[in-house]
């Protein structure tokens, strides 16, 4: 995948919709890449590999030692067989597709600059004759479920899409699907052409803002991956005043000026304060309510880890002293620095079983023996055992468990109680 990004991309684009300003404010501030972005790109290539082979193209499999697990290869798959049932199904429909792989698209009729990489366009027909374009998106992540629905980093690469291809098969549908293999999310949004076009219309005025860095900064979840949110003011004073609304009674002048504290005369009857901060609801706070702010805390957790995150890294990476604060060395453990050498003295010393023997993985079985035989020898012990159980926002497209049925499991946080 090529390094290069829009100043509008498409994949930022649900943050530069809803705040404009925040592409030019976070423009100084570095794109540093992480260990998941890495690990991304190389699934990424993994998928494209996969694809291209599908296609009979000459290609050569990309190759990480850091990166390349069984698990890569298992959502790799996952992807590239639900492109290929696409191209297939419409093979099968008497359509030839026109598959275009890793694909630049250009949406710059629509946002200044704009252009992007999709992960697939398909451009054929629907089972009822229409011609369609179908673009997929493969995700790596496992933190944030991504819903297809009217999602404009797709309908950006649509709007691309269509552009370039719009006249092949008259293209009347647009379907968009989002593979998102880590969290079992393959979801579908299917428009028409007419909406798609009349969607880009009406973006035109603030993608036209965004990219002159104007209009008005408005926190909220897209500022998750904004470079200026450590620092920026709206998110802070949002957060801060998120809090302040969420938990204390505004009405008893906590937060008003000249709530200075007199020295306190020991001998005075007592009297009720009312200018100190006090929970809503004094006592306990109830499940409802707590459910209530669970969508408010993650905001907050979410901006006081980035500030923690920008302070330690000005601090750490770039010696800026911080007042109050002072950088350390933390645990470390011991390691071997040469292990051959240490198995070298072992043996001369006398010592025996330095080494622990693995099976191999159920991928590394499957390769060496193939799926159709490795089923035959080995499937009936092969298993998947139930995820981990965890709460997630109503919208995720996962279905409920049975709690009733589910096997024993308790959160985490329980075990550390008392004993
Ligand atoms: S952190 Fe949020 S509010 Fe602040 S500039 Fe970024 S997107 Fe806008």
């Amino acid at each position: 995948m090529p390094d290069v990004h829009a100043l509008l991309s498409a994949s930022s684009s649900k943050q530069w919709l809803h705040c404009p300003p925040s592409v030019r404010l976070q423009e100084g501030f570095p794109n540093e890449s992480s260990v998941y972005a890495e690990e991304g790109t190389f699934a990424h290539e993994v998928c494209e590999y996969k694809v291209r082979k599908y296609l009979h193209e000459r290609v050569k499999r990309p190759q990480s030692e850091e990166f390349y697990t069984e698990e890569i290869d298992q959502i790799t798959d996952v992807y590239a067989e639900f492109v290929i049932s696409i191209i297939e199904q419409m093979k099968r429909n008497g359509i030839e597709p026109l598959v275009l792989v890793e694909e630049r698209v250009d949406y710059s009729h629509i946002a200044p600059s704009g252009f992007g990489t999709a992960d697939m366009l398909i451009i054929g027909k629907d089972d009822d004759g229409k011609g369609l374009l179908h673009i997929c998106d493969f995700k790596t992540g496992q933190g944030v479920f991504v819903d297809a629905d009217h999602n404009s980093q797709m309908m950006l690469y649509a709007l691309g899409g269509l552009a370039a291809y719009g006249y092949i098969y008259e293209i009347e549908i647009v379907r968009m699907s989002i593979i998102q293999p880590r969290l079992d999310n393959i979801s579908t949004f299917e428009c028409s052409r007419e909406e798609l076009e009349a969607w880009g219309e009406s973006i035109k005025p603030i993608a036209k803002l965004a990219f002159e860095g104007k209009g008005e900064q408005h926190p909220g979840e897209w500022c998750r991956f904004c470079r200026a949110k450590p620092v920026c003011r709206a998110c802070a004073d949002e957060a801060l005043a998120l809090c302040r609304e969420e938990f204390l009674d505004l009405d008893t002048g906590a937060f008003s000026e000249g709530n200075e504290t007199e020295e306190s005369d020991l001998t005075a009857p007592y009297q009720a304060d009312i200018d100190t901060p006090v929970f809503k609801q004094p006592g306990l706070i109830p499940l409802t309510e707590l459910a209530a702010i669970l969508p408010t805390l993650n905001r907050i957790s979410s901006w006081i880890e980035s500030v923690f995150a920008y302070v330690s890294a000005e601090a750490i990476n770039h010696a800026v002293p911080v007042p109050g604060y002072k950088v350390v060395e933390g645990r470390s453990k011991r390691i071997f620095t040469d292990p051959k050498a240490v198995v070298d003295v072992a043996v001369q010393n006398g010592y025996t079983d330095l080494y622990k023997q693995q099976l191999i993985s159920l991928t590394e079985f499957e390769k060496m023996m193939g799926k159709k035989r490795f089923a035959e020898l080995l499937g009936e012990y092969v298993a998947k055992p139930p995820g981990k159980l965890a709460l997630v926002p109503e919208n995720d497209p996962r279905p409920p468990v049975d709690l009733g049925s589910a096997p024993d499991q308790e959160f985490a946080v329980l075990a550390e109680q008392e004993e």
